[in-house]
């Protein structure tokens, strides 16, 4: 692979993960890791063997609604935690809003109709788009900052001490007033 397409994908790969990151870190309590991964997992698809062919290809499976459905499903199942499900689905959500307005699309019905992939055919990788992405990102990080400073500065071990170390005022019971 030549260098030009190596540093295309790598800037592709870090603002999937960034813009994730940024959405779930401004807009839910969760642990905004989780965007980072989320935010880029369905490129993964990159890793698929070539021969084993359609849909684990790059644009495929991985970048259709239906694997967006399932694995929400999949990770409220294990979490019980519609917090950490709706912070998912901004991270996966993001990324296929974003490959869908590029020339190639996605495939929004599959596998009803897998050739239809209406796109606006933007350059969405391109410097300039790049740039707009990140500073909309670093925004919303700048905007929660702002919002929560408190609390985000109060860390739970605090909050636990704090609730520890509050002795109970102790109370006479009977056998003291009888003495
Ligand atoms: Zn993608």
């Amino acid at each position: 692979m030549e260098l030009g397409r190596v540093l295309f994908l790598l800037s592709a790969f870090a603002t999937h993960s960034f813009i994730g990151y940024a959405l779930v870190r401004g807009c839910t309590d969760v642990d905004p890791r989780l965007g980072l991964v989320l935010g880029l997992l369905p490129d993964s698809d990159f890793l698929f063997p070539a021969d084993w062919g359609w849909p684990f290809v790059h644009r495929g499976l991985t970048h259709t609604p239906l694997f967006a459905i399932g694995l929400l499903a999949g990770l409220y199942l294990v979490n019980r935690n519609r917090s950490v499900t709706l912070a998912g689905g901004l991270a996966i959500g993001s990324h296929l809003a974003i490959d869908s307005l590029s020339p190639m699309g996605i495939r929004w019905l599959f596998p009803l109709k897998t050739t239809w992939n209406p796109s606006l055919g933007l350059a969405v990788h391109s410097p300039t788009a790049t740039a707009l992405l990140w500073m909309a990102a670093l925004g919303l990080l700048a905007f929660r900052a702002i919002q929560r400073p408190s609390h985000d500065r109060e860390p739970a071990t605090d909050r636990k001490h704090k609730h520890e170390t509050e002795q109970p005022t102790p109370t006479p019971d009977a056998t003291t007033e009888l003495e």
